[in-house]
């Protein structure tokens, strides 16, 4: 001990603050008990052994530690707020008090954080050292969700997606950020919280902890990552079961010989079999399942090693997976399943839902790919049938099967007095292959870089501009633009006259005039659905392993609201899939493989520049926005130009998973006998199953 510490825990002691001299470590097992509604699996004593990895990173709270900075860069389910937070600030009020301050990325969390500490505080029996004029439900100053006092005079203030002057009102020794990364992603001023904390515990000299806690996110802007390599990189080695070498848990990875290791599973019908998940020693290639004993005591053997040598001694970095989550479920099985559905084995990439698995499993930053998409090769999937026809035949000649659904998709364009409705109808296969029907516009309006392109093909275009006909959004007038869509819309398709399964229709703009019109025709019996584009924030959760969501109901109205930027990472994947000839000299199309209708000079659609450059419109980058914050999105290459066909395609994919959903759930009224009361997972597959025996058992003939 220093002699500086040593006044200082002199100092303290005289306060008469300081009961014994556990640290943390020996303290929170002693102290606290966890409750059953906190925990069911883990209620009454607390005990490190499920957690044995945190003991080391907890015990930098005790004010011997000479740590100042510690970054733990983790997967979910690690217990690493619980160890540092719920158990961490009980421990700090009662036994080295101090001003403490807790940051979040936004109010919804803060009073999660807030709630867990309350939960710390009973159940380590120090309620009685908050500050005696209030309770914990009372809003009064004291004992609050914002900010506690404690005995000794000291305060615990919560943050929750408050701006930087707010915080710098208060100072604090102790400060921990949870959910770093998502703090940053949320903030204006970016990056700077850094320097912030740091100020705010500037007075605190060497009784400073900064903690840092957060699961990773994209590799170029993470601040967890950033100061997980500032620190010196510990790794949790545990021994292998079977040859007892010290082995990092890891995900399938390939070593010098090219042989698997970390952990491997098989699959079945495209499921994970759930005995197959394993894990395969690197350096004895022998393998083990995650049963809970073997787990436990391979966690409890474990201990962390710096990987890097570092001259600062007060700044520790750790980095967790979720590979090391206590035994209390079966978490490995969990995660191939996570795992088989980001990347479906002989499958393809699911961007978003394989950037979630990275993040919140592997506990590691994600490094996406730009994307550039050449539509030249979809023109090479032109085949023999005519604009207009569905090619039911076709479809079972390519090995395909029957059509599934044939969906509509459209796009409301110009203006309100002058518009164009762009649309698509495609037929899906049983195989999930696609076959588009026609594609085309209602209405007259020509956008201006058409008209530049017209021009420049010799077109008179004021001439033509001066006679055509002006189309109108509203309803019930001679001039209607959707009087041309009920005419297309009416339209069935081969002999067992097929009419439109699902119609999707954009009302982003004149929404009000667009809703009347899907009332209409909702009343003609179609099943349409009105969408919008939306923010794809809306739809990610980085903090649970779930994710991946498609689409949501709006709070007002019947409205979908789509995350284009994932359907745009699907529909990318589909134009770069290729036919193929098998073993049988047959040729192949993978699943969602698309083929257009034969080109046909007598109409001006599926060329080149009116149809197949809309798929090349936009690419997918990763772009710097306000505050510094990197965001992967798709967008236009240049503005003005034309991207309507790729928008109803993404529209017709969207069709295309809202029916998956609805045919495989239990409220589907068509659903066939034989399953009404099953569960069936959502996928095409099995939609595809679904149909086709509901059309067998109405005898109502798919083609
Ligand atoms: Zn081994």
């Amino acid at each position: 001990m220093s002699q500086l510490e040593i006044t200082v825990k002199k100092i303290l002691d005289s306060l008469n603050v300081i009961s014994d001299d556990l640290n943390p470590v020996e303290w929170i097992p002693k102290h606290r008990t966890i409750q059953p509604y906190v925990s069911i699996n883990m209620s009454g004593k607390f005990d490190w052994s499920n957690t044995p990895y945190m003991k080391e990173i907890t015990n930098h709270l005790d004010q011997y530690s000479p740590t100042q900075y510690i970054a733990l860069m983790k997967g979910v389910r690690v217990g690493g707020t619980f160890a540092l937070v719920h158990n961490g600030v009980p421990y700090i009020m009662s036994e080295r008090p101090a001003n403490i301050m807790l940051i979040s990325a936004n109010k919804e969390l803060a009073r999660k954080t807030m709630q867990g500490v309350d939960h710390g505080i009973d159940g380590c029996k120090i309620r009685h050292l908050m500050t005696k004029s209030s309770g914990v439900k009372s809003n009064s100053s004291g004992d609050t969700m914002e900010s506690k006092s404690f005995a000794g005079g000291y305060e615990l203030f919560n943050f929750g997606g408050q701006s930087i002057d707010n915080m710098r009102q208060v100072t604090a020794s102790i400060i921990i950020a949870d959910e770093i990364d998502a703090i940053k992603e949320k903030s204006k001023e970016g990056g700077s919280f850094i320097k912030l904390m740091g100020d705010r515990a500037k007075d605190a000299g060497l009784l400073k902890k900064i903690i840092y806690l957060s699961s990773p996110r994209l590799l170029d802007s993470s601040l967890i990552y950033e100061l997980f390599l500032e620190g010196d990189q510990r790794v949790y080695y545990v021994p292998c079961p079977k040859c007892g070498e010290y082995i990092e848990l890891v995900w399938n990875e390939r070593n010098e010989n090219n042989t698997r290791y970390g952990i491997i599973f098989d699959v079945k019908n495209s499921e994970v079999i759930k005995n197959s998940v394993r894990y395969r020693c690197g350096k004895c290639e022998n393998e083990f399942a995650e049963t809970k004993q073997l787990k436990k005591d391979m966690l409890n053997a474990g201990y962390w090693k710096p990987t890097i040598e570092r001259e600062n001694k007060t700044f520790v970095s750790y980095r967790l997976s979720a590979l090391y989550a206590p035994p209390t479920m079966d978490n490995w099985y969990d995660f191939a399943i996570e795992y088989q559905k980001a990347f479906p084995r002989g499958g393809i990439k699911d961007d978003s839902r394989y950037q979630s698995f990275v993040n919140s499993i592997l506990g590691m930053p994600f490094k996406p790919e730009g994307i550039t998409l050449k539509s030249t090769r979809l023109q090479e999937n032109r085949r023999e049938y005519k604009i207009g026809e569905c090619p039911f035949e076709l479809s079972k000649k390519d090995g395909n099967g029957e059509i599934i659904i044939i969906s509509m998709a459209c796009d409301l364009n110009g203006w309100e007095d002058d518009g164009r409705i762009d649309y698509e109808i495609v037929a899906k296969s049983e195989k999930g292959a696609t076959y588009s029907i026609d594609a085309g516009s209602f209405g007259t309006f020509i956008p201006k870089v058409e008209k530049t392109a017209l021009e420049r093909e010799g077109v008179n275009v004021a001439k033509e501009d001066s006679e055509r006909i002006k189309y109108t959004y509203k309803l019930g007038v001679e001039n209607s633009i959707w009087k041309q869509f009920e005419e297309k819309i009416a339209l069935t398709y081969g002999k067992s006259e097929r009419k439109l399964t699902i119609i999707t229709i954009d009302v982003g703009v004149y929404k009000d005039l667009a809703i009347s019109f899907v009332k209409r025709i909702k009343n003609m019996g179609y099943t349409v659905i009105p969408i919008m584009g939306a923010d794809e924030e809306i739809f990610t959760q980085q903090n649970k392993t779930e994710t991946g969501s498609i689409y949501q109901i709006a709070k007002v109205g019947d409205i979908y609201l789509l995350n284009v930027n994932v359907i745009k990472d699907k529909l990318s994947k589909y134009i770069n899939s290729e036919s193929y000839i098998d073993e049988a000299g047959q040729m192949q199309q993978p699943p969602n493989f698309m083929n257009f209708p034969e080109y046909d000079s007598k109409q001006n659609k599926y060329t080149y520049r009116n149809y197949f450059a809309h798929y090349e419109a936009e690419h997918k980058l990763v772009k710097k926005t306000e505050g510094g914050i990197d965001r992967y999105l798709w967008e236009k290459k240049r503005p003005g130009i034309q991207n309507h066909f790729w928008d109803v395609r993404i529209y017709n994919e969207f069709s295309a998973i809202f029916m998956t959903d609805l045919i495989c759930s239990n409220s589907n009224p068509y659903k066939a006998r034989n399953y009404k009361t099953q569960k069936i997972t959502a996928n095409w597959e099995n939609a595809a199953r679904l149909i086709k025996e509901a059309s067998i058992e109405n005898n109502v003939p798919l083609s």
